[in-house]
């Protein structure tokens, strides 16, 4: 009797993938993987020690988080029907392409992108066409993304990209409503950072096609909770409902974010301070030769310089700081990504970088 082996048994979609790696080593300072490197505001802190508190564990949770779904619902200016919470936007990002991919359906993506677009697109068994940036500026190609969207079932782009940094103009986005039939989905993890009015949530309301995912994992200082949520169209929200893992946002998750997007306000001196130190250490990498960096609108900044690879090794190993190593992914060769810090984290990174660099 032949027996098959488990690597054999796996549906041949799944075959090959490899766990998630962070590229985690732990150092003293961690600018590798856009968190917030502020811990909550203690008053927010407070507050949600106390929800938590609060919350009993032994029922299960509303399946759609619907006391999240309004005060979410009440921040952006739409309805409940209008929302879907997730176990980060990760869980959103994977339903959107369970849903509406699959064989015979294509994906747009824009890379250099999130990488996890391209990764849950096959795990659904759906095509991905990539449409690359421009590999001087990383600028879009917009022409060829409208074409490539025409024949597509959904295009996914972020607004600012990771990790590249720079924001998604809006006439593109609606160019690509008005002109293609594709689900449009909007990335904008990383909006809070950029400049006032860069969301397009308000541009949901007359577009039924176009889907906009945020996350508490970044300007919410919450990436170890799993909370993110999608503002789009009824019909979308209703798709996604019915084919979620039914309870995948818990009770905990749930009470905190709660708090956090009731006293919303009190994030705002975290995230004018982030703001700041990113022209500051923009400023510092300037001042540095060889370093070409790209513009961006998030919490982090990516560079290119000579002999990345190395630079980031002693980063880590000899000034114990961590940052993302992107040297060896296409278009991006010798490129690294640092997420912007505190203050004095930035300050020990130039000092770090500009005495490696300068060969002392
Ligand atoms: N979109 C982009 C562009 C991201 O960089 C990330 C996280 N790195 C996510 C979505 C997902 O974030 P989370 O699952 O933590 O909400």
């Amino acid at each position: 009797m032949s027996s098959q082996t488990i690597s054999e048994r796996v549906r041949p979609a799944l075959a090959g993938f490899e766990p998630y790696d962070p590229a985690f080593s732990p150092c003293n300072i961690n600018l590798s993987a856009n968190e917030n490197t502020h811990p909550l505001p203690a008053t927010i802190a407070t507050g949600i020690a106390q929800a938590l508190v609060d919350t009993p564990l032994n029922r299960y949770p509303d399946p759609l988080a619907n006391g999240l779904r309004d005060e979410l619902a009440a921040w952006h200016g739409v309805a409940r029907e209008n929302i879907m919470v997730g176990n980060g936007g990760d869980e959103i990002l994977f339903n959107l392409l369970f849903a509406f991919g699959g064989p015979g359906r294509a994906l747009v993506v824009a890379p250099p992108c999130f990488e996890e677009y391209k990764n849950f697109a096959k795990m659904c068994e759906t095509d991905v066409v990539e449409v690359w940036r421009n590999p001087a500026d990383f600028s879009l190609n917009a022409d060829a993304l409208v074409e490539a969207a025409k024949n597509a079932a959904m295009v996914m782009v972020t607004s600012p990209n990771n990790p590249t940094g720079d924001l998604m103009d809006s006439s593109l986005v609606q160019r690509l409503l008005d002109n293609t039939d594709a689900l449009v989905l909007l990335d904008e993890a990383y909006v809070e950072f950029a400049r006032e009015g860069s969301s397009l949530i308000p541009l949901v309301a007359n577009n039924p096609r176009l889907m906009v995912l945020r996350t508490f994992s970044k300007a919410f200082s919450m990436a170890g909770l799993r909370c993110g949520y999608l503002v789009a169209n009824q019909e979308v929200i209703e798709v996604l409902a019915a084919i979620r893992q039914i309870y995948s946002e818990d009770v905990l998750a749930q009470a905190a974010a709660t708090v956090a997007v009731k006293r919303r306000g009190e994030f705002a001196p975290v995230l004018a301070s982030i703001v700041q130190e990113r022209e500051y250490l923009c400023k510092g990498l300037a001042e540095l030769p060889n370093v070409v960096q790209w513009p961006s609108q998030a919490n982090f900044v990516l560079v290119r310089l000579p002999h990345a690879a190395e630079v980031r090794a002693r980063l880590r190993d000899e000034y114990s700081i961590l940052v993302r190593d992107f040297s060896y992914s296409k278009g991006l060769e010798n490129c690294l990504r640092i997420t912007v810090g505190t203050h004095e984290e930035n300050e020990r990174l130039l000092q770090a970088i500009g005495q490696l660099i300068k060969g002392d």
